[in-house]
């Protein structure tokens, strides 16, 4: 059976469910196609909030922030190789988003900060709990309060075109039917590649032999799919890898437990970084460490301003001590040393003035028994590359000029985060972008 449809949209994430929210809030019909048999994608693993500035979140918490900050901010972590105006419109709705996801019903209560952050700016919900399966969930009924239809277990395949215009997409369901979905606009919102191990290490040689945090389904269809018609490619090489990643099971720790006060030692039980470095820096180090490997340190305190070390206690990826000697015992490290880092530590946070590493924001000391570690290394999480889109969500061909009827949004676009994505911003780029891609069809349906 064929379908028609005004709008189909591949993929369930956050940027395709808030596409799909506005392109039916703009009065047209909408499919969602998703391959996996869960709605979410990567974002249902989103855990440290999402940036913006100048939120109505921020002016009642009295955090004094600004979007020239949050631009200068992205920028500077993408080492400058970001798109200029797609970080304008990045920056620019951010409080827009946070406004919208509240009217559907989330809560954003909770601003913290992540790396590379020169403000409090990372909205999730009261508690610090984590933000990306609240804001799928919230997405998801307003979704199916609006009669889209979402279709799990079904694959798209191709996007298909004549005389150069989009018609529509090729589809395979669960039973291995192939079916037709026919529309005017096709959104891409398929994720990123990071769980396609040989497309990335393709691109990166570095990366060969890399764990990945992402869900199995973030194999990098749309960018094949979208190529095939003609789509331009940015930036594929840009790979990022997170820090703090359990080695033995993919587990990705937020960075919100070091933005909350955490630090990390290596073997020997010594700091070695700034801890609210960019991704990329603090992978680079962890890397240059003893096996490649080191431990995330936090205290009561910490473990209690975070609702999310919660599931990381429960789900026994913590090592722990009543006192520091007793951690340094569990962990095999001379206690001294480790006692001698901490004071150490704790001294910065009394002064205000890391000597060290320089880092910047010190929330709280680490003195309240119990002590935790969680061992981290770092692995594969974002791919900043993909499709060319230009400032309203159109995908551009390799000269530029938008393809029509094509629109792309979320990770499987290249070029807002430059050479490295900050914490807290990938949330951002997904609803900005995914409301825009559902305007603009919509708009250009008319
Ligand atoms: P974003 O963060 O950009 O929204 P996500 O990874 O959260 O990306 O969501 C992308 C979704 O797209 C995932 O749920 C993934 O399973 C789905 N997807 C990827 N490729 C296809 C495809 N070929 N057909 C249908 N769905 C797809």
């Amino acid at each position: 059976v064929n379908l028609t449809t005004d709008v189909v949209i591949i993929g369930s994430g956050g940027a395709g469910l808030a596409a799909a929210i506005e392109a039916k809030d703009g009065g047209k019909e909408v499919i969602i196609v998703e391959k996996m048999p869960l709605v979410g994608g990567n974002t249902l693993r989103a855990t440290g909030g999402l940036n913006a500035a100048e939120t109505s979140v921020q002016k009642e918490q009295g955090i004094e922030d600004s979007i020239a900050s949050h631009y200068e901010d992205t920028m500077k972590g993408g080492y400058e190789k970001n798109i200029q105006e797609l970080v304008t419109v990045l920056t620019e709705n951010a409080a827009d988003a946070v406004e919208w996801l509240i009217n559907l019903g989330a809560d954003l209560n909770d601003v913290g900060r992540m790396a590379g952050a020169s403000q409090n700016r990372s909205h999730r919900p009261t508690g610090g709990a984590p933000v990306g399966s609240h804001i799928v969930k919230v997405l998801k009924d307003n979704a199916e309060a609006r009669d889209i239809k979402i279709l799990t277990e079904t694959t798209a395949t191709e996007i298909l075109t004549e005389e150069g215009k989009i018609t529509g997409i090729i589809v395979t369901d669960k039973n291995s039917n192939e079916f037709i979905i026919e529309a005017k606009a096709v959104i891409v919102a398929t994720g990123g590649f990071g769980a396609n191990t040989t497309m990335f290490a393709d691109l990166d040689n570095s990366l060969s032999g890399f764990g990945t945090t992402n869900h199995p389904g973030a194999t990098g269809d749309g960018i094949t799919m979208a190529a095939a018609v003609g789509a331009g490619l940015v930036d594929m090489e840009e790979i990022q890898t997170h820090p703090t990643v359990v080695p033995s099971n993919g587990y990705m720790i937020t960075e919100a437990v070091r933005g909350n006060g955490a630090i990390l030692i290596n073997s020997e039980g010594k700091r070695f970084v700034n801890e609210l470095q960019t991704r990329d820096v603090v992978s680079e180090a962890i890397l240059e460490q003893d096996g490649k490997t080191s431990f995330l340190l936090f205290d009561e305190g910490v473990r209690e301003s975070l609702s999310a070390i919660e599931g990381y206690v429960r789900q026994g990826l913590t090592k722990e001590g009543e006192t520091i000697e007793e951690l340094a015992e569990v962990l095999g490290i001379d206690s001294e040393i480790l006692m001698a880092t901490l004071e150490t530590y704790n001294g910065a946070v009394t002064d205000g003035e890391d000597k060290e590493f320089g880092r910047d924001d010190m929330p709280r000391s680490l003195e309240n028994s119990k002590y935790y570690v969680i061992e981290v290394g770092p692995a594969v999480h974002h791919t900043m590359g993909g499709l060319k889109i230009n400032t309203l969500a159109q995908v551009l061909d390799e000269n530029g000029q938008v393809i029509s009827g094509l629109y792309a949004v979320g990770e499987v676009t290249g070029g807002i985060h430059g050479g490295n994505r900050l914490g807290g911003n990938a949330l951002t780029d997904l609803i900005v972008f995914g409301r825009l891609a559902g305007q603009t069809a919509a708009k250009d349906l008319q």
